[in-house]
């Protein structure tokens, strides 16, 4: 049913390349066509130019950008499943002949992180410590082993390191263990454009935090002001649509007031159920795709919200994030 949808959607696609011409051909060719491999076609992917050698692109997982250097390709995150990594790989190579050298990760999910088995072999791939210490305990798993010949080649150790790879500067930060214990937010001073990672996903209003990897409210709190302290414009963020400055400092006030009215009912010796009573928030299963956020490892694109949530159940939502870190 599903492939036969694909098929008639592809002769549609077809039928407009023959009579739109070279625009049709481009669009066509940005969404990807219906890929054969293994039964289920991979989402298609959308590639936003930002300037003359960045883009970003988006579906099958967190964002992800692609920067075209002197020699050589960068990218940063590489999709949820091989087949996706691949169409990523395609996409890279529809931009320019350059070969892709580097991957940066800006931390551990799968839906960043397992697309690297796409891609070739020896390229050097940079992570923050942390994001590689929890690659390797992931690839010991049946879910991670894939990406066992796919471990950082490079560590992130400080708070900021500068790079310049295929003739690009890059400012690589980490402030604190925040969405997860490796986050890494990757910086283009010279365009003013940052990748944050899943510090910032726009389809929830409050951080998504994997306690499991050590992530916490506090040190998503830090991460914000560390991002915004510096001269960065324009923020990709792990998921959803370009942020500006002002959407992020909107993003850190509302998270932070929030944050400081659970504390404070927390502090009273509420439970946790109260402590939502007191906000007006429903519990996270009576919720509309409840508990959702994106895809850790578990969460398979398309799934309902329910499963990916059930599959995920540290995923906890920002309230009862905070609350356990209150009474801790
Ligand atoms: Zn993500």
């Amino acid at each position: 049913m599903r492939n036969k949808k694909h098929a008639a959607k592809s002769l549609r696609g077809a039928a407009l390349v023959l009579t739109l011409g070279a625009a049709a051909l481009m669009v066509s060719a940005q969404q990807g066509p219906a890929g054969g491999a293994g039964g289920r076609a991979p989402q298609p992917l959308m590639v936003h130019q930002l300037k003359p050698n960045i883009y970003w692109v988006e579906g099958a997982g967190g964002n992800s950008a692609v920067i075209v250097g002197n020699n050589g390709v960068i990218v940063v995150d590489t999709k949820t499943t091989a087949p996706a990594g691949a169409e990523l790989v395609a996409d890279v190579a529809k931009i320019t002949p350059k070969p892709i050298t580097t991957v940066i990760l800006t931390h551990s999910d799968g839906d960043h992180v397992n697309g690297l088995a796409s891609f070739p072999a020896g390229i050097a791939i940079i992570a923050q410590e942390n994001c590689k210490t929890e690659m390797q305990a992931a690839s010991n798993t049946p879910a991670g082993a894939a990406l066992a010949d796919h471990m950082p080649t490079r560590t992130v150790t400080k708070n900021m390191e500068d790079a310049t790879i295929e003739g690009v500067h890059l400012r690589l930060l980490h402030f604190a263990p925040a969405h997860t214990s490796g986050d890494l937010m990757v910086y283009l001073p010279d365009d003013k454009i940052m990748f944050t990672g899943d510090i910032v996903a726009t389809q929830s209003p409050y951080p998504l935090i994997h306690t499991e990897k050590n992530g916490t409210s506090e040190g998503w709190i830090t991460t914000m002001n560390g991002i915004l302290a510096t001269d960065a414009v324009t923020f990709v963020p792990g998921h959803g649509d370009v942020q500006m400055k002002a959407d992020l400092q909107k993003r850190l006030a509302d998270t932070a007031a929030r944050r400081d009215q659970i504390k404070a009912l927390a502090a009273q010796g509420k439970s946790l159920d109260d402590v939502r009573q007191g906000l007006n928030e429903p519990p996270p299963a009576a919720r509309p795709g409840g508990g959702g956020g994106p895809g850790g490892p578990g969460g398979g694109p398309g799934g309902p919200a329910g499963a990916a949530a059930a599959a995920r159940p540290n995923m906890a939502d920002f309230t009862a994030i905070v609350y356990g870190e209150v009474k801790k």
